[in-house]
C-alpha cells in the first residue's frame, strides 16, 4: 500500500502534531504555535502546510503535490468540528487567517491575510450573531485590503509605483471619509461608513486590478495560501534573504488558523510584547497593546499603542491606560505565560496575543530581536539565573552586535547647544548623522556610494529594506517600538527613532520634511540620538563610546576569552592606538606600520634621502630619521609593556613621499637647496604605472639597504632603552612583500647585523624575531623555503587578495558592488576572506611553512582580522593570532570564541 506524504500538521485544543524542534518543516511560527499548545496555552486552532509543500510547489511549476488539497480539507473539518462553526456558513461562519512563517523570522517579509471567509453570504449571519455591524464591516474592509494587496497585486507580480499600489489607494478612500466627516482616527468611523467603504473598495479593486475581489470563501483561502508560497520568491523576500544571507531553498510554511478578534468591543484587545526589554535587556515584561483593535493596528502605527505596564511606558503613552490596570486578571495570566515561555525557551521571546470577549489567546512566540547591549545583558543574566551555560551565553551574542557598544554617539556637548527638531521613540541606540533622503531607492543609491544619509519616512515597510541597510539611521513619524522600522533597525543595531510625531508632514513630491512648521529639504543634514530619541538640525560631531563601564560586557568577554584559542592582536602605529586596543583586549600588536612615521616634519629628512644621489648622502639623511624612529618604537613598546609587537619595515613606494604639485616642489627645492628641475626629475623618475606592483616593500630595502639598517637599528636601540628601564619587550621585525626566500635572506642579514651591533655596543643581549608578510602568491608557494629563514608569517590579506584576484584594491570599487549584486561573488573579498581562493592559499602556506619549521608563528594582519567569518576561518586553518584595528578587537575576540565552540560541536 502506498503511504502518502504528510504535508499538513494540526495544532489547537490541547493537541499538536508538531513541536518547537520542527522549525525547518513547520516554519518558526507553526512550530512555536504547536509548542505553545503543548505547554497548555490557548492558541486558536488551525494547521500548518509544511515547507516541503512549498518546495514541492516550486518543483512542480507552482502546482501542489497530490494529496495536499485533500489533507487541507481533512484538517479544516477537524477545526470546524472543534469550533462548531463552518467556513462559508451563512448563519455562523468560521473565519480564518492565513499566515506565512519561514524557518527564520523575516519580519514583515511574508504576508498575512486576516478574516478569510467573509462574503456577501456570510456577512449577514455574522452581523446577526455578533450584533455588531461595525465590527463586521471593519473586518471585511481589512480582508479586501489585505487580499487585494497581497494576493491580487504582490503575488501576481504587479509592481505599482510608490504610493499608487492598491493598498495606498484604498487607504486614501478611508482618509477621504475621515476628512469629510472631520474624524480624527479610524475609531470614529461608523458601521455605515465602513459598509459604504467596502462597496467602494471592491469597485476600486476591480477597476485597478481588473479582477473582482472573490466572494467565495474557498477561493479566498486558496488564493491566500498560493500567495504565501508565491511570496517566497517575491522581490522583497529575495532581497531580504540576500542581505541576511539566508538560502533560497528553505521555503516557507503556511499557517491557516481560526480567527480571534481583538476588535469586537471594549473587552477585546490585542498586543505585542517581549519577555524581557529588547532595548536594555532588563528582565521586565515589556510590551504594547491596544483596546478594541486587530493585531496589525499595533504594528502599523495608525494608533499610538498603550504600554502593557508601567515599566513599558515611553514618552508617547504616559497618560494612556496600561493592560495591568485595565484587565488585571488577563494581564496576570499573560505574565504567567511570559515567564513560562522565557524559561521554557531559555531565551527572550517576542509574543503576540489577542483578547476576545475577556479570553486571552496566544498567537505567536519567537526568539525576539534585540540590540547588542540587550543581547549581552540577557545572556549574562540568564547564566546567573541558571537558565543557560556560559558557552551558550557567549554563542548568543553575535560578534557584530558588539559594534553597538563600540558605536559612535553624537557628542553630548554639541547636543546641549544644538537645535532640536523633534523627539520620538528610541528604537535603535547610538548616534546617526546624515543627509535626509525620503525614499529607499535614493537611500540605496547614495548610501552605497558611501554618502551618509538618513532615511526619513512616515513609516517603513519591507519595501524599504534595501534602503534602510545603507542608511546611517532611520527616522519615522509614525509607529511604535514594535513597528517595522524599529524591528529591522534593532536587528541590525542601527540608530533609529520611530513615532516622531513632531514630523508633521513628509512631502514626497516637493521632497521636504516638515518639523512643526520648520521645513527641511532632501539633502539637508540632520543628527540623531537614537538612545534618547531626539532629532537635531545639522551635522553634529560624533564621538566613540567605550564598553569598559558595562559589567555584563566584561563578564561575557571574559568567558569568551576562556573559550577561544586564537590570540587577538591589534594593528596600531601609535602608543595611543596601542593603549586603546589594550583596553579593548588586544594581546599584542600584529602590525605597526612605520610609513606614517615619516610624515609631518620628518618628511624633510625623508625627502633629503630620496633626493640624495649616493649612499653617503642617503646615510646622512637617514641618520636624521633614526632618533625619531627610535622614539616611536620606544613609545609603542612602553605602551605594550611586554606584549609582542610586530613592526613592519617601510612598505609604500617612495613617490608617496614627494610632492606632485609645482608649488610644493618649489618649496622642496628651496628647502633642500637643489634645483626645481632636479626635484621634478626625481618625482618623474619615481612615478610608476602600477605603484601597487612597483618599487615598494622589501624591494625598497634591497635597493636602499640603509633604510632597513636604520629601521632595524632604531627598533633595537629602543629595545635597549626599554631594557634599561625594566620595560619588557618582544620585538618582531617584519619584512614586507617578500616573494622569494632570497629577498628575505637579504633583508634578514641586515637586521641580524644591526641587532649584533646594538647588542655589542650596549653590552646587553635581547631576544627578537625576524619574519615576513605572506602577501604575494609566489611567497605562498615557496613558504617552505621562506620558513627556513623566517621565524614567523603574517598574512597580509589585503595585498594577497588583490594579487590573487588581480583586482586593484584602489579601483575595485567600480565593479565589486555589481559583482556582489549579481552574486558573481558572495561577498566583497576585501571585507570577508575569500575562503575558496585566497583562503586555500593561506591554508597551503600554513602547511608548507610548518613543514619546515614546526613551531612557526602565524598570524594575519589584513583588514580581515576583525571580520567574524574570516576570524573563524583563521581559527580553522590553525593560525596563532589575528590582528585588527583597535575597535574591532572585541569583535575578533568573540568571533574567535564562537569558532572554538563550533569546533567542539563537530
Ligand atoms: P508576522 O509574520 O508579520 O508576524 P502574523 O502571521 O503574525 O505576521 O500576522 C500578523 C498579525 O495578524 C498578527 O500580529 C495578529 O495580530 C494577526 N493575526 C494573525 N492570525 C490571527 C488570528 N488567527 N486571529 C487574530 N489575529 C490574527
Ligand atoms: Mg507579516
Ligand atoms: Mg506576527
Amino acid at each position: 500500500m502506498k503511504t502518502s506524504h504528510k504535508y499538513v500538521y494540526f495544532f489547537g485544543s490541547g493537541k499538536a502534531d508538531g513541536n518547537a524542534k520542527m522549525k525547518n518543516l513547520l516554519g518558526g511560527k507553526g512550530a512555536n504555535m504547536a509548542e505553545m499548545v503543548k505547554l497548555g496555552m490557548p492558541v486558536p486552532p488551525g494547521f500548518t502546510l509544511t515547507t516541503e509543500a512549498c518546495i514541492e510547489f516550486y518543483k512542480r511549476k507552482k502546482k501542489y503535490p497530490p494529496g495536499v488539497k485533500k489533507e487541507v480539507e481533512t484538517h479544516m473539518a477537524r477545526v470546524e468540528k472543534i469550533m462548531k462553526q463552518k467556513l462559508g456558513d451563512p448563519q455562523d461562519p468560521l473565519l480564518f487567517s492565513v499566515r506565512s512563517g519561514a524557518r527564520a523570522s523575516m519580519p514583515g517579509m511574508m504576508e498575512t491575510v486576516l478574516n478569510i471567509g467573509l462574503t456577501t453570504k456570510t456577512i449577514p449571519g455574522l452581523i446577526k450573531k455578533t450584533n455588531n455591524p461595525r465590527f463586521v464591516y471593519d473586518a471585511y474592509r481589512r480582508l479586501i485590503a489585505m487580499y487585494s494587496d497581497v494576493v491580487m497585486e504582490k503575488a501576481a507580480g504587479i509592481e505599482p509605483e510608490e504610493g499608487s499600489g492598491i493598498r495606498a489607494r484604498l487607504e486614501a478612500l478611508i482618509d477621504k471619509v475621515k476628512k469629510k466627516n472631520g474624524y480624527e482616527t479610524d475609531l470614529d468611523l461608523t458601521a455605515e461608513d465602513w459598509k459604504s467603504l467596502t462597496v467602494q473598495f471592491k469597485k476600486t479593486v476591480k477597476k485597478v486590478l481588473g479582477k473582482p475581489f472573490p466572494d467565495d470563501p474557498m477561493k479566498q483561502l486558496w488564493g491566500s495560501i498560493d500567495a504565501v508560497f508565491l511570496s517566497w520568491f517575491g522581490k522583497r523576500a529575495v532581497s531580504y534573504r540576500r542581505i541576511e544571507k539566508l538560502p533560497d531553498d528553505w521555503g516557507t510554511a503556511v499557517n491557516v488558523q481560526t480567527m480571534v478578534f481583538g476588535n469586537m468591543g471594549e473587552d477585546c484587545a490585542t498586543g505585542v510584547a517581549f519577555t524581557r526589554n529588547p532595548a536594555t535587556g532588563d528582565n521586565n515584561f515589556y510590551g504594547e497593546w491596544l483596546i478594541n483593535a486587530q493585531g496589525e493596528d499595533v504594528v502599523a502605527g495608525i494608533r499610538t499603542p498603550f504600554a502593557i505596564n508601567n515599566v513599558s511606558k515611553v514618552a508617547t503613552n504616559q497618560h494612556l491606560p496600561i493592560l495591568q490596570k485595565s484587565m488585571p486578571r488577563l494581564y496576570k495570566q499573560l505574565d504567567k505565560f511570559r515567564r513560562k515561555l522565557d524559561t521554557h525557551y531559555t531565551d527572550m521571546q517576542d509574543i503576540e496575543f489577542t483578547i476576545q470577549d475577556d479570553i486571552l489567546y496566544m498567537l505567536q512566540t519567537r526568539v525576539g530581536k534585540r540590540n547588542g547591549p540587550a543581547a549581552i545583558k540577557m545572556a549574562v543574566d540568564m547564566v546567573k539565573e541558571g537558565l543557560i551555560s556560559k558557552k551558550t551565553a557567549v554563542s548568543r551574542v553575535k560578534p557584530e552586535q558588539l559594534d553597538e557598544l563600540l558605536h559612535p554617539m553624537i557628542d553630548i556637548k554639541a547636543e546641549k547647544t544644538a537645535t532640536k527638531l523633534g523627539a520620538g521613540l528610541p528604537a535603535g541606540p547610538g548616534g546617526g548623522v546624515g543627509k535626509i533622503v525620503l525614499t529607499a531607492d535614493k537611500a540605496e543609491e547614495l548610501g552605497t556610494k558611501g554618502e551618509k544619509v538618513i532615511l526619513v519616512r512616515e513609516e517603513t515597510s519591507p519595501e524599504d529594506v534595501h534602503g534602510m541597510k545603507p542608511s546611517q539611521a532611520i527616522l519615522t513619524s509614525k509607529g511604535g517600538m514594535t513597528s517595522h522600522a524599529a524591528l529591522v533597525a534593532r536587528g541590525w543595531g542601527k540608530c533609529c527613532i520611530v513615532g516622531c510625531s513632531d514630523i508633521t508632514h513628509v512631502d514626497l513630491k516637493k521632497k521636504t520634511v516638515t518639523f512643526r512648521g520648520k521645513v527641511l529639504k532632501e539633502g539637508d543634514w540632520i543628527s540623531m540620538n537614537g538612545t534618547k530619541g531626539v532629532v537635531y538640525e545639522g551635522k553634529m560631531p560624533m564621538v566613540a563610546t567605550g564598553p569598559e563601564k558595562n559589567p555584563s560586557y566584561k563578564k561575557l568577554m571574559a568567558w569568551a576569552d576562556q573559550i577561544r584559542r586564537l590570540k587577538v592582536r591589534t594593528n596600531a602605529d601609535t602608543p595611543e592606538d596601542a593603549r586603546t586596543a589594550i583596553a579593548l583586549g588586544a594581546e599584542g600588536i600584529g602590525l605597526a606600520r612605520t610609513e606614517h612615521m615619516f610624515f609631518g616634519d620628518r618628511i624633510w629628512a625623508m625627502r633629503e634621502m630620496i633626493m640624495a644621489d649616493d649612499i653617503k648622502g642617503r646615510e646622512k639623511a637617514v641618520a636624521k630619521l633614526l632618533p625619531m624612529q627610535r622614539k616611536d618604537f620606544y613609545g609603542i613598546f612602553k605602551a605594550m609593556n611586554g606584549r609582542p609587537v610586530t613592526i613592519r619595515l617601510l612598505d609604500p613606494p617612495l613617490h608617496e613621499f614627494v610632492p606632485h604639485e609645482k608649488p610644493m616642489q618649489k618649496e622642496m627645492a628651496a628647502r633642500l637647496g637643489v634645483s626645481i628641475k632636479a626635484v621634478a626629475a626625481k618625482v618623474d623618475f619615481l612615478s610608476e604605472f602600477n605603484p601597487m606592483l612597483g618599487h615598494r616593500g622589501c624591494r625598497l630595502g634591497i635597493t636602499y639597504p640603509e633604510i632597513t639598517a636604520m629601521q632595524a637599528r632604531a627598533i633595537f636601540e629602543a629595545v635597549v632603552k626599554c631594557r634599561k628601564e625594566k620595560i619588557k619587550v618582544l620585538p618582531e621585525v617584519m619584512v614586507p612583500l617578500v616573494g622569494t626566500s632570497e629577498e628575505f635572506k637579504d633583508q634578514k642579514e641586515i637586521i641580524d647585523r644591526m641587532a649584533k651591533e646594538v647588542m655589542k655596543k650596549a653590552r646587553v643581549k635581547f631576544k627578537y624575531m625576524v619574519g615576513t608578510m605572506i602577501e604575494i602568491p609566489r611567497a605562498v608557494l615557496v613558504s617552505d623555503q621562506i620558513a627556513q629563514e623566517a621565524e614567523f608569517f603574517s598574512f597580509g590579506t589585503n595585498d594577497l587578495t588583490q594579487m590573487t584576484f588581480g583586482y586593484s584594491r584602489d579601483d575595485a570599487g567600480t565593479f565589486l558592488p555589481d559583482y556582489v549584486g549579481k552574486k558573481i561573488l558572495k561577498d566583497d573579498p576585501f571585507q570577508a576572506i575569500d575562503k575558496e581562493g585566497v583562503g586555500q592559499l593561506m591554508e597551503f602556506s600554513v602547511k608548507l611553512g610548518r613543514s619546515t619549521r614546526k613551531n612557526l608563528k602565524i598570524g594575519i594582519c589584513g583588514e580581515h582580522g576583525g571580520e567574524a567569518s574570516s576570524v573563524a576561518f583563521c581559527h580553522q586553518i590553525g593560525l596563532d593570532y589575528v590582528s585588527c584595528s583597535p575597535f574591532r578587537v572585541p569583535i575578533a575576540r568573540l568571533a574567535a570564541a564562537h569558532a572554538a565552540l563550533a569546533d567542539k560541536k563537530k
